[in-house]
Order: C-alpha cells, then sequence, then structure tokens
C-alpha cells in the first residue's frame, strides 16, 4: 500500500531529530510504536503508529512494533493478534522489528542484578499499602523503607529467591533506590520488580517476577537502539526515571524521551480502560464494533486507512490539549471514499411502485455508470420492470410546492430509466400509503426529455424482480455529550446514545451489491456512503453505514441556535 508522497508536516519532533541529525548526535532514526496488548487499539493509537511509523519512513529509518507486554493478567493473545492486523492495515511495516518487552526479560533481570550490586535496588518487604503510606503527598516527603539498608548479598539473595518462585505474590518487591523526598513521586523509590505468579501469554510459565513498566521501557528502547522514543504526556513526569534507569546500568544507548498530546475526539473516548468497560458491560457488540473508535470498528465500519492517516496528518504533533472535532475525521472519510467507490441504488425504507402502463413480463437493462465523473471507472447493469420499490420518503400524499419527489400528479425522473407520473396510491389500515402507482412516459428511455420539457426531481428506485432483500445498519455517534468522559460526576457511560445503531431489515439493493469475505464500499445515492460487513456470513447481506453524504451533525447543531 502506497503511503501519500506530500510532504511531510512540520512538528517540534521532527525539528528535534533534524538538529540530532545536523548535529551528528545520530546516524540513522529508529523509533517503536510500544502498545500494551491488553487491548484493542483506538484512533488514539493511531496517531501515535503515523507518528512512529511515518517518521522512521521519512527519515530511511527504523520502527519497531513492541509489545509492552508486563502486566501478563491483563494481556491477551487475541489482542496481540488484532494489534498486528491493525498496524498493517493501516499501510504500516515494521519488517522483521517485531518484538515484546518479555523477549527482554532476561536481560532485564540482569540490569536489575547490575542495581543491586551497585547499590541502586533493593527488595523491600512492606506491603503494598504500607509502601503507598510511606510514599507521601505532592507537598510531604516519603519515608525510607526500613529494608532500604538492606546489604547487597542479602538483596540478590531475596532476587533471586523471588525469581526462583519461593515467595507468594506480594511478598516482597525490587526498588530503585533514588530519593525519597524527591518532589516528583516517581523518584521516590520505585518499585521495579514484582511476584506475579501468573501465566503470561509470550513466556508462559518462565517468569513469576516481572518488571515493571517504567524499567522495562527505556532498558527496551535502549536494547533495540531507539534514538527518539515518543510517548504521551503523560509520561512526562516519568522521564526523570527513565533517564535514571538507563544512567545507572550499562545499557548499550541512551534513548530521547520526548512527549506530545493525546489525540482526543468529541462524542467519543479514546481509552482502552473505557472502551473495555463498553465491551465488558455489553453496551456494544465487541471491540470491533463500527460505532467504537477502535480500528477495527473504524475499518468495520467503513472508514478507510487513507483518511484515517490524512487525518493524523492534519492533528499535527503538539504539547497542547486539543479536542479534536469527530467532524474533521469524517469529513476526511467522505473526500476519500467520494472519487473511488462505486455508485449503487439501495432502498432503505421500501414502498412499492406500479408502472401501471408497463408490460408485465418485461425486464428492461440499463447501463448505468459506476461514478457519474470517472467513465473509466465503467458501468454495470440495472434492471427496469413492472414492480419497483422506492423510498418511503420520496412520497406525500398531500406535497408542499418545493417537494421535488412524487406525489399524485406529479412527475419524477427514476434515475437512469424512465419519467414517471404518479397516477394514484392505496393506502393501509392506518392511512399510511402502501403503493403507489404511475405510469411511465416511453418517450424518455435513460431519464431523458426529448421534447425538452423541465422535470426537477431524480429518485432512486430498486426493481422487486432481481431487487436482493438486505439489512442496513445505520449508524449515529456513540454518544450526546461533546466530552463524554469530561465529567467526575457523571458515568461516561451515561452519555450514550440509545439511538447510535438502527437496523433497517427490510431494505432492497440492486443485485450488484454482493457479499463477500472482504469489505466493499459503495455510495448509494442520496443515502450515503456504506459497505458490506464483513463479519456476515456470505449468505446473508448485511451492510454498514459508514457516513451520510453530507455532515448532518454540523446541520443539526445549526438548527438549534
Ligand atoms: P489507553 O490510555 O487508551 O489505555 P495506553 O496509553 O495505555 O492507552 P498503550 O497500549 O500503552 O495504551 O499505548 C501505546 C502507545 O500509544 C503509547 O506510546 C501511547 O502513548 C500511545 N497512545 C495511546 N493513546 C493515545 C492517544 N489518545 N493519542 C496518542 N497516542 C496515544
Ligand atoms: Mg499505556
Amino acid at each position: 500500500m502506497s503511503i501519500s508522497n506530500t510532504q511531510p508536516p512540520a512538528n517540534f519532533i521532527r525539528q528535534r531529530i533534524d538538529i540530532d541529525l545536523a548535529e551528528n548526535q545520530i546516524k540513522n532514526v529508529v523509533t517503536r510504536f510500544p502498545p500494551e496488548p491488553n487491548g484493542y487499539l483506538h484512533i488514539g493509537h493511531a496517531k501515535s503508529i503515523c507518528l512512529n511509523f511515518g517518521i522512521a519512513k521519512d527519515y530511511e529509518g527504523h520502527c519497531f512494533l513492541r509489545f509492552d507486554d508486563t502486566n501478563p493478567e491483563k494481556e491477551a493473545m487475541e489482542f496481540v493478534k488484532a494489534i498486528q492486523e491493525d498496524v498493517k492495515w493501516l499501510g504500516f511495516d515494521w519488517e522483521d522489528r517485531l518484538r515484546h518487552a518479555s523477549d527482554y526479560f532476561e536481560q532485564l533481570f540482569q540490569y536489575a542484578v547490575e542495581l543491586i550490586k551497585s547499590e541502586k535496588a533493593y527488595v523491600c518487604s512492606l506491603d503494598g499499602d504500607a509502601i503507598r503510606q510511606m510514599r507521601g503527598t505532592l507537598t510531604e516527603p516519603g519515608q525510607d523503607s526500613p529494608y532500604r539498608k538492606r546489604t547487597v548479598d542479602e538483596n540478590l539473595d531475596l532476587f533471586l529467591r523471588m525469581r526462583d518462585g519461593e515467595f507468594k505474590d506480594g511478598a516482597h518487591v525490587l526498588r530503585a533506590k533514588i530519593d525519597m523526598s524527591s518532589p516528583n513521586l516517581n523518584m521516590r523509590d520505585p518499585i521495579i520488580y514484582r511476584v506475579r505468579h501468573q501465566h503470561h501469554q509470550n513466556t508462559g510459565d518462565t517468569w513469576c517476577i516481572y518488571p515493571m513498566y517504567d524499567f522495562t521501557h527505556c532498558l527496551s528502547d535502549a536494547i533495540e537502539g531507539i534514538t527518539h522514543s515518543l510517548c504521551t504526556l503523560e509520561f512526562e513526569d516519568h522521564r526523570p526515571l527513565y533517564d535514571w534507569v538507563l544512567d545507572n546500568v550499562s545499557a548499550p544507548c541512551h534513548p530521547q524521551q520526548i512527549e506530545f498530546s493525546r489525540l482526543t475526539l468529541n462524542y467519543t473516548v479514546t481509552s482502552k480502560r473505557l472502551l473495555a468497560q463498553l465491551v465488558n458491560d455489553g453496551h456494544v457488540e465487541g471491540w470491533d464494533d463500527p460505532r467504537m473508535p477502535t480500528i477495527s470498528g473504524l475499518r468495520r465500519r467503513g472508514f478507510t486507512p487513507e483518511a484515517i492517516r490524512d487525518f493524523c496528518d492534519r492533528i499535527g504533533i503538539t504539547k497542547k490539549y486539543n479536542q479534536i472535532e469527530m467532524t474533521l475525521l469524517e469529513n476526511l472519510v467522505r473526500e476519500d471514499l467520494d472519487p473511488k467507490v462505486n455508485r449503487r441504488m439501495a432502498v432503505l425504507n421500501p414502498i412499492k411502485l406500479v408502472v401501471t402502463n408497463y408490460p408485465d413480463d418485461l425486464h428492461e437493462i440499463f447501463d448505468a455508470p459506476n461514478h457519474p465523473n470517472k467513465p473509466e471507472m465503467g458501468t454495470r447493469t440495472i434492471e427496469f420492470g413492472k414492480e419497483l420499490v422506492i423510498e418511503r420518503d420520496d412520497f406525500m400524499i398531500d406535497p408542499p410546492r418545493k417537494f421535488f419527489r412524487m406525489g399524485p400528479g406529479r412527475e419524477v425522473r427514476l434515475r437512469y430509466a424512465y419519467i414517471v407520473t404518479c397516477t394514484g396510491f392505496d393506502v393501509d389500515e392506518n392511512g399510511e400509503p402502501s403503493v403507489i402507482y404511475c405510469t411511465y412516459d416511453p418517450e424518455t428511455k435513460g431519464g431523458n426529455t426529448p421534447d425538452g420539457r423541465k422535470v426537477k426531481g431524480t429518485i432512486h428506485w430498486v426493481s422487486s424482480h432481481d431487487g436482493q432483500v438486505a439489512t442496513v445498519h445505520l449508524y449515529d455517534r456513540l454518544f450526546t455529550e461533546e466530552n463524554p468522559a469530561g465529567s467526575k460526576a457523571r458515568d461516561f457511560k451515561d452519555h450514550l446514545n440509545p439511538e447510535s445503531l438502527r437496523v433497517l431489515s427490510n431494505a432492497i439493493v440492486e443485485p450488484s451489491v454482493v457479499q463477500g469475505t472482504s469489505i466493499e464500499h459503495f455510495q448509494f445515492e442520496r443515502l450515503g456512503y456504506f459497505c458490506t460487513d464483513p463479519k456476515t456470513s456470505t449468505t446473508d447481506l448485511v451492510i454498514n453505514r459508514t457516513i451520510s453524504l453530507r455532515d448532518t451533525w454540523s446541520a443539526q447543531k445549526g438548527h438549534k441556535k
């Protein structure tokens, strides 16, 4: 897959790299994307993926995909696989640089031994509560652990026995010996190893002690020769610890940590923890529910990698908090799909239309362009006949003058077929129209008016004879609040949009729309962009609406004002 060749956007990280290269601080740029496999990737991760892989590509360097897998109880193979699929789908390639922090467990263990030997780490036998209590607060210094004075031999002996499985979870931890009065809480003798008798998705039962993130991350970076370790702003306060660890062991190099602001998008949440709640509590169908801001959800919804990459380029990289509008992403999806997807006709809420003067057994075939402005995209055939379906909304019993669709006595163009005149209708027991009758003008084949008369309205239709039934999913935003996780007083789930999914189970679509094993994208004329649902079996036709043709949200907001 080709990634756009346009000039990469300048940002403070690229400026830093330019300086480092110019000053010969580094020869070659190496980055990494380090997800924890405890959930699926979301649109926020896409920002980090595009940044890390994008920089590596533009500077002809390398980017590692590294699983930051130090919390075995929360991590799973399902997530490891999904993450790889998503990064590839976004268009990036780690080549032979797939790593796990757990690949380095033995090396990390040896680095911890180094710290013990140089009296920079000790085994602490306080329990978790005591450690927390003695840590102090932002305004009060912490207190030294009574175990801080253990000798090197004592520490080595205990640490080896921790590794050998002699102790229960929580009995001992290994702590870096830094400074219990540091103004930075992360520097108050942070825990760097803990005992966890837990099976690990990559290392199985080899280990029963696991290193903590802050110890693991910087050393994994150094082992891989990362030059610029790019992470989100919440790690800024961890940078002194990142540097301390690298300065106090025999690490092969000292990567530079640089922080940037996270992506937050309105009307959704970009936190794995919150997304996991939606999945686990059954508010959505799964991590790849098309309403989820996960990469796999967006993919199933019909968003494209091109649009997501374009989005990540446009939002830029800064250190400022900035909530981005969902509308921006949606517009880029429209922009990307518009020139490349086939047009089709589909009727979502069908009502029967009978062409009374059309021969009973005639089925005419018309050629219709796949794209109105792109003849090179070819044509498909559509069948016309006596019985058709049109959209219920396209008919009114008593339409206002400006309603350029169907109403008694009115003329309208059936797209690519004929001009028809409505001659009557039936109603059901509720007074709702149930069948519409019309006559067609045989002189208007293809929808043309040789006599030059003006017919303003053009509506879409599908033949009842060859149209096929489909289930269509119409999606709306998952939350009704712009910042659903923004209030501490209310649970973000209180803001879920009860109408985020509408299922239409008797839509009728052209036969050229088929369910395959991969996603097919379409524009259904007048209705929006849609795609086949890749999760559905090939016998049922299930179609997801990616996005409407226009931004109806801004229009709605405009109305309210
Ligand atoms: P979450 O807060 O959603 O649980 P995380 O930071 O715990 O995310 P990781 O798997 O650790 O998830 O993230 C992998 C990388 O992606 C990290 O470098 C992290 O900084 C980056 N990242 C995560 N969320 C965002 C975001 N919203 N915007 C930009 N980068 C992000
Ligand atoms: Mg994280």
